[in-house]
């Protein structure tokens, strides 16, 4: 123990009063930043909101509980903000996914500990309803831990990116929870039994690796959200645990947003949330992008920039129809060139968002903030539809699966259902891609093979800094 910022001097009401006004700042500020996360143009603000917020709860959690001194919490904040500042400017926006399975793993692994050490030193004084919050926590935090690792895995292709289907997993998990929730019912009335409580964990561990190796590579953002979740309901649960409402608030303040980012997603590929758990989406098709796409053999029309200039050219309308490979190439500077120099010409030029466009929610936006494209500029799939077939031509830069029209009309197709965008309604389509490979979803595109459709190949930058160069020549 130490005397804290506060000394040994300063009535303990006043300390505890001080730190509630702060957890009460920092919660209001929390919940301001997640608002303004909703909107581009007002989401670099809220994300700093709430990183302040963050800041403020660690540093007064610290100094209330007396737990290092302040030069301590100095050093942790400088080594703390340089490790988060390195890994925030050297990762790719494309390995985003990644990042935030890998912060969600630690989260979780932080809860499940820090109950566990308060099972561990309180043993004999523990009481219901705190060794219920205690086994929570430990269960959901142990879960996360290894789920988001082998998420982070699989992204990152350490694991393998395809389904692994064990036979009769659904039952093994099923076994392996029951018997965890019968434990960590046993320790509520025998929280000294320390072996069973370590069994519990190794269970929750286990059923961590179990329930996310079935999901193929192309869902697991959707089970990074979900983990995410879990995530904060860890936290919370710790934070009934440790009797600290900052981290009741903040935790379901993640639990509660994550539950609706992950039905968000599943919404937008229109699945069900136990579909994607469930795991295998994709096998059939041999997986997708990670298994190497499926290559198509049929001709198609293969066009040069110079083709796609002259298109362009006649055109009075134009919507750019943005994906994944636009973001692995980095297009997103060219296209607003592009953009530019159409809209000097007169052609209106618009961009369809699909909410699952790229490998993250928001992917899209994001990138096209960074290149200064105009917000009302960016029309979301409900807006932008009905516009197709008034349009001219749409350029589709690095997308594939969300403009598949399989989606709407071959009930086979493991996307049957998914809301997309209308390309194939404009008069003319121009697809950039690098090759006929499939997205992730490891499906056919009949786009491609569409008489209006011309292939453009090769890498979306270079296409489109060669469209703009050819375009301006004109
Ligand atoms: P897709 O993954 O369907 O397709 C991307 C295409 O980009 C590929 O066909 C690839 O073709 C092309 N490509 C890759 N690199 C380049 C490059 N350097 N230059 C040009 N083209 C390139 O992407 P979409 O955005 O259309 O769809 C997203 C998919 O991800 C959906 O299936 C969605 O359900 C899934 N998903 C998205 C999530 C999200 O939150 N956004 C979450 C979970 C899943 P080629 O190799 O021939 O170049």
């Amino acid at each position: 123990m130490n005397d804290g910022l506060f000394g040994s001097d300063w009535n303990p009401a006043t300390v505890m009063n001080t730190t509630n006004a702060v957890y009460i700042i920092a919660s209001v500020l929390f919940i301001l930043g997640m608002k303004r996360l909703a909107h581009p143009s007002t989401a670099r603000r809220g994300n700093q909101m709430a990183a302040v917020a963050m800041l403020m709860a660690v540093v007064v959690t610290l100094i209330d509980r007396q737990i290092v001194q302040v030069p301590w919490i100095i050093i942790g904040v400088i080594v703390g903000a340089a490790i988060g500042l390195t890994l925030a400017r050297r990762v790719q926006m494309t390995a985003m996914p990644q990042l935030v399975a890998v912060f969600n793993g630690f989260g979780g692994a932080a809860s499940a500990l820090v109950a566990s050490a308060e099972l561990v030193r309180e043993t004999d004084r523990v009481d219901d309803v705190a060794a219920v919050t205690i086994m929570a926590s430990t269960i959901i935090g142990g879960v996360t831990l290894t789920g988001s690792f082998i998420a982070f895995g699989k992204l990152q292709g350490f694991v393998a990116s395809r389904p692994v289907l064990l036979p009769g997993r659904n039952y093994i998990n099923a076994v392996l929870l029951a018997a965890a929730i019968a434990i960590a019912i046993f320790l509520v009335f025998e929280p000294d039994t320390l072996a069973a409580f370590a069994v519990m964990g190794i269970i929750a561990l286990a059923l961590g690796v179990l329930l996310v190796i079935p999901v193929g590579g192309a869902d697991m953002p959707v089970v990074v959200a979900l983990l995410n979740s879990y995530s904060g309901l860890a936290a919370a649960a710790t934070g009934f645990v440790l009797g600290n409402n900052m981290l009741i608030i903040a935790g379901s303040l993640v639990g509660a947003s994550g539950l609706i980012l992950t039905r968000i997603m599943t919404k937008a590929m229109n699945r069900s949330l136990a579909n994607v758990m469930l795991g295998g989406f994709g096998v059939e098709d041999g997986g997708g992008a990670a298994a190497g796409g499926a290559v198509e053999q049929r001709p198609v029309r293969s066009v040069s920039a110079e083709d796609v200039a002259l298109v362009l050219s006649y055109a009075r309308s134009v919507i750019v129809v943005p994906g994944y490979g636009l973001a692995v190439a980095q297009a997103q500077h060219a296209v607003r060139e592009l953009a530019d120099e159409l809209k000097g010409r007169g052609t209106s030029v618009k961009y369809a968002i699909h909410p699952v466009a790229g490998r993250m929610p928001g992917h899209m936006n994001v990138l096209l903030a960074e290149a200064n494209v105009p917000y009302d500029e960016l029309k979301d799939l409900d807006e932008i539809n009905s516009e197709f077939d008034r349009t001219d031509v749409a350029i589709v830069i690095g997308a594939n699966d969300v403009t598949n029209p399989a989606a709407r009309t071959d009930p086979a197709s493991p996307i049957f259902g998914m809301p997309i965008l209308n390309v194939d309604n404009a008069n003319a389509v121009v697809v950039l891609k690098r090759s006929m490979a499939s997205g992730f979803a490891g499906v056919e595109n009949e786009l491609f093979f569409l008489e209006k459709t011309m292939m453009f190949f090769g890498d979306a930058r270079a296409s489109v800094e060669g469209l703009v160069r050819e375009v301006k020549a004109l």
